[in-house]
């Protein structure tokens, strides 16, 4: 598939080990590499600001998505061109799903997570039109175990394999973009897993 933006999730938090950053940099610049856009939640702290200001810096497109109650947190980024605020993090959630062709989480805390599980639940549901590819960039091992969590999910019957396979893990900020862009969709399929009764 064509990606002209994408979405990433990442921490409002910088992250206790220097990989956190370096790569959230390094995905910026990709992007930019691209001619990929960037959609994220605005926000000038943590991997969030670093991964805009280094897409900026290498001349990339940045749309930021906020909402109010976070600009006058102050911690809105003042710098980009293109920032949106919205009413609610629902709102967010649903702008910033709107912009892209598909997303990459990075490490973060229950924001992104949060917003992970969204993108993902669309997906099974079917509610992205178009479908959209969903990637973990796993720094240093920090998804597996919540990798190892949705394959017990699978394992256990509440995730259908199909719907197990929409979480794309890579490890390099080329890799996350090459898996989204060869992404094709599974074919539609009910939600629910019937049990063994
Ligand atoms: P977290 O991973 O908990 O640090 O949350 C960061 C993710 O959730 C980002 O992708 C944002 O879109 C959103 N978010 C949650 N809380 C904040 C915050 N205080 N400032 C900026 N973005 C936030």
């Amino acid at each position: 598939m064509t990606l002209s933006r994408v979405c990433v999730f990442c921490g409002s938090s910088v992250g206790a080990r220097a990989d956190y950053l370096e790569v959230a940099r390094a995905l910026g610049a990709e992007l930019a590499a691209r001619g990929i856009g960037l959609v994220y939640g605005g926000a000038r702290v943590g991997l969030m600001g670093a991964l805009a200001d280094a897409c900026r810096a290498a001349g990339g497109e940045v749309v930021g998505v906020i909402p109010g109650a976070l600009v006058e947190a102050e911690v809105a980024h003042t710098g980009l061109d293109d920032l949106r605020v919205v009413g609610s993090m629902h709102e967010r959630k649903a702008l910033m799903s709107e912009l892209a062709d598909g997303f990459v989480a990075l490490p973060g805390g229950f924001g992104t997570l949060d917003e992970l599980c969204e993108a993902l639940t669309w997906s099974q549901l079917g509610l992205h039109v178009p479908p959209k590819p969903c990637a973990l960039l796993d720094v240093g091992g920090f998804f597996r175990p919540l990798v190892e969590l949705f394959d017990a999910a699978a394992e256990e019957g509440f995730l259908r394999p199909e719907h197990r396979g929409l979480v794309l893990v890579v490890d390099t900020p080329a890799g996350a973009l090459d898996a989204l862009a060869a992404w094709t969709p599974p074919p539609p399929t009910r939600k629910w897993v019937d049990g063994p009764g």
